[in-house]
């Protein structure tokens, strides 16, 4: 039931769910998650959450005593709340979202995998999470009943994958793969390693943020057994905030490394959480220090009830170019848009490419780190001139050339 608490109420009530909970054993976190209306329990809520939490259109609410000790109990701005707690703007399914707008049901062949690139396919091992994440893209699936991933549905996915021998690389998501007990995460990768053209395996997870106990000793074995000479194991999680970067997650992300897994990340751009440049930059930077490389800067995805967390898209182009020669190269994610209707992803980067000069064959440049122009020559043996946007004598000059 939800409830209207004061602060001293809701400090009091999280020192006990703190205290009852087995800190660093992740099934007594999962145990002691607080879900739905229970969150009015450990936050002072707004108008706009207590709306929220009653009338989301998305996916179930739930965390980690973990991740909400993260956050904070009476500050509605603060990020990982944001993440935690549905707002108002959660209940509103504007005209151009869509619950599938990657078409991702499309391009199933088999319940739970999407093949949509010739080489690789997703397969969505299960529907659920340590925590559900207010922005998720996969909210129509994920911690949905319905969608619970059976052994059958599985074997069945397996089976396609063993009869397209294209298949080199299959991202496993969710939901969150890591929520699977060892043994069926075991399964999983020992039929992947079983089937010859599989090469690539990719975890997709979000525990080493909202749940790093869960990357045990035991999983990381169990992960090390399959990374070999004939399976190659990545891991893409997911921080979104510097707040994120905890000695807690930074423990789990060297398990992980020392199982010999690479593990790049994934953020989301998040309208009020992490749009800006500063925000960005220090996620890099600590992201770095715990050997975390980037990978991808996502813009949101037209769900429902997303609106709350859309940028215009040129705020990505902004920070990315914001990031340049102020982090090394590995530091900087690429900025995509996974396009509507299955169109796959795309990168946009900051328009540093000029332009062409057919005359003096000089490809024109804007530095990102000095903002001026610099020179560079085409090879005078290049049959590739015609592949350049050739800059008319209007724009040279306005670029004082
Ligand atoms: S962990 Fe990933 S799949 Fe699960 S709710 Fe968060 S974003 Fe969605």
């Amino acid at each position: 039931m939800l409830v209207q608490s004061s602060l001293s109420e809701v400090l009091k009530a999280r020192e006990e769910l703190y205290s009852r909970t087995n800190w660093t054993d992740h099934t007594s976190q999962l145990q002691n998650r607080v879900k739905g209306e229970d969150l009015s329990l450990y936050f002072v809520l707004t108008e706009s959450e207590i709306i929220g939490i009653k009338e989301t259109i998305r996916l179930h609410v739930s965390t980690t005593p973990y991740y909400l000790s993260l956050s904070s109990p009476d500050d509605p701005n603060c990020p990982i709340r944001k993440m935690i707690v549905p707002r108002s703007e959660e209940a509103v399914l504007s005209s151009e979202e869509s619950s599938d707008p990657l078409d991702e049901e499309r391009l199933s062949p088999v319940r739970g995998l999407t093949h949509m690139y010739p080489n690789r396919v997703l397969l969505f091992s299960n529907h659920s999470c340590s925590v559900y994440c207010r922005h998720c893209m996969r909210g129509r699936k994920v911690s949905s009943n319905e969608e619970r991933m059976e052994k059958g549905d599985l074997e069945k996915a397996f089976e396609y994958i063993r009869n397209h021998p294209e298949i080199e690389d299959v991202v496993i998501s969710g939901g969150d793969p890591l929520n699977l007990a060892d043994a069926r995460i075991e399964w999983i990768l020992s039929e992947l390693n079983s089937i010859p053209h599989v090469k690539i395996c990719r975890l997709g997870t979000r525990n080493p943020v909202t749940l790093p106990f869960r990357i045990t000793e035991a999983l990381c074995k169990i992960i090390e057994t399959y990374n070999n000479d004939k399976l190659s194991i990545f891991c893409n999680t997911q921080f979104n905030h510097p707040k994120e970067c905890t000695k807690e997650s930074k423990e789990a992300i060297l398990r992980l490394l020392k199982a010999g897994v690479s593990v790049g990340n994934q953020s989301v751009l998040l309208k009020d959480i992490n749009d800006d440049e500063e925000t960005m930059l220090s996620l890099h930077k600590k992201l770095l220090e715990m050997r975390v490389r980037a990978y991808y800067l996502y813009d949101p995805e037209l769900i429902p009830g997303s609106r709350g967390f859309r940028t215009p898209l040129a705020r990505g182009i902004e920070i990315v170019e914001y990031m340049r020669g102020k982090i090394g190269g590995m530091g900087i994610p690429q900025f995509v848009n996974d396009l509507p209707g299955g169109g796959g992803k795309i990168t946009i980067a900051p328009n540093w490419y000029l332009g062409y000069i057919p005359k003096t064959r000089q490809h024109v440049f804007r530095s990102a780190v000095t903002k001026k122009i610099h020179l560079s020559f085409e090879p005078v043996d290049s049959t590739k001139e015609s592949y350049y946007p050739v800059l008319s004598e209007a724009d040279l000059e306005k670029l004082g050339l």
